[in-house]
């Protein structure tokens, strides 16, 4: 199956073509991402009106620049895979409106996707990983972990309670000055940075459940942040950041794996980190830490597909029409969309 992937849910306009063989080989034949980072960069965050305009701006020409890197015509394709959701709906519907007018000239089947399940598959696309498995999804929107046991069959076995992992690192990335998007900028700032010096809080710790909770951590760090004066001081503190998340989330991780095993037997022992924040080196080395030692083969996206990208979305389109799964040309944007919810209502029997 070829697929033309659509993304359109955040600041990046971004079209791909993935090719997914019978056997569940899976090949990028192109992937375009334009990036918006300079039109929000002034306002420190993400505008949405900005975004929805220039998706709309942006989006013929980065579909048709993908059709052309992978060498085939729209004809050639076998269906249309945009997000449907979550995330901002102004820019959400530029995508699938897109989506649904090629669907329609094609007559190619349409997949609304959802943006998380394109996460949940991100890691194949670079290697070759069976269900079930185990996900951290980070993003900048959410922080969950959840079960994995098939293409749209999802158990939540925890979430953040106020901020996700990524919207943390932007946050304390800006109250350290830092350029927007700040979660990249500050993994740069931390390097060789001691990241003991400052006294954080260590959220829910010793909890038995696989909750996140990051805005005590915000505070504390943009409080400290406020009375920094040097550069060793700022180095230290988003050292400390960095340290602070990446163990929560490997406390979290390591809780969920232990649960995971009572349900799971060794061949299932499959662990997936996705999202913007998996391209973390701190993460995925604490990440992996775990695996080690709860017997977890550990998996993430190459870096490339950690952040938002349309191939993670053309792969779960086309991991749906394999199944049979396709939407009618009538599915609507979502600006929220859970994907535990998105799996009771593809498919009841995985409910
Ligand atoms: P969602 O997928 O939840 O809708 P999103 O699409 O905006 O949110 P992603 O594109 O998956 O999120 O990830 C962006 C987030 O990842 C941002 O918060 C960004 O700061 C963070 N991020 C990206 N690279 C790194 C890094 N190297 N270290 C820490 N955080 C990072
Ligand atoms: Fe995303
Ligand atoms: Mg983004």
């Amino acid at each position: 199956l070829t697929v033309l992937g659509l993304e359109t849910s955040c600041d990046e306009t971004a079209a791909s073509v993935v090719r997914r063989d019978e056997d569940g080989t899976v090949t990028v034949l192109s992937s375009i991402i334009g990036t918006q980072f300079e039109k929000h960069a002034p306002f420190g965050g993400v505008v949405p009106e900005i975004a929805a305009r220039a998706h709309v701006e942006a989006i013929d020409a980065i579909a048709a620049e993908a059709l052309r890197a992978s060498g085939l015509s729209f004809a050639q394709l076998d269906g249309v895979a945009a997000t449907a959701g979550p995330g901002l709906v102004g820019g959400v519907m530029v995508g699938l409106a897109f989506g649904k007018a090629v669907a329609l000239a094609t007559g190619a089947p349409l997949v609304a996707v959802n943006h998380l399940e394109g996460h949940a598959v991100s890691a194949r696309l670079g290697a070759d990983i069976a269900y079930p498995f185990l996900l951290l999804l980070v993003s900048g929107g959410h922080c969950q972990l959840l079960e994995v046991a098939g293409v749209g069959a999802c158990k939540r076995l925890g979430s953040t309670i106020d901020d996700a992992a990524g919207e943390a690192f932007d946050k304390i990335a800006k109250a350290l000055g830092l350029p927007y998007p700040g979660g990249p900028a500050l993994e740069k700032l931390a390097v060789g940075g001691d990241a003991s010096r400052y006294n954080l809080p260590r959220a829910l710790l010793g909890r038995k459940d696989c909750d996140f909770s990051f805005s005590g951590l915000k505070t504390a760090a943009a409080r400290i942040a406020e009375t920094l004066t040097t550069d060793d001081e700022r180095r230290d503190l988003a050292a400390g950041v960095q340290f602070a998340i990446a163990r929560q989330l490997s406390e979290r991780v390591d809780r969920a794996m232990k649960l995971y095993k009572e349900t799971h037997g060794p061949e299932d022992l499959r662990f997936v980190v996705a999202g913007g924040v998996a391209a973390n080196g701190a993460v995925r080395a604490a990440l992996l830490a775990d695996c080690e030692k709860n017997g977890f083969a550990f998996a993430a996206p190459p870096l490339a597909y950690c952040t938002d990208n349309a191939a993670m979305i053309a792969l779960a389109g086309a991991e749906r029409l394999a199944l049979g799964l396709s939407d009618d040309l009538d599915a609507v944007a979502r600006p929220r969309w859970p994907l535990d919810e998105a799996a009771a209502l593809a498919n009841p029997m995985n409910a």
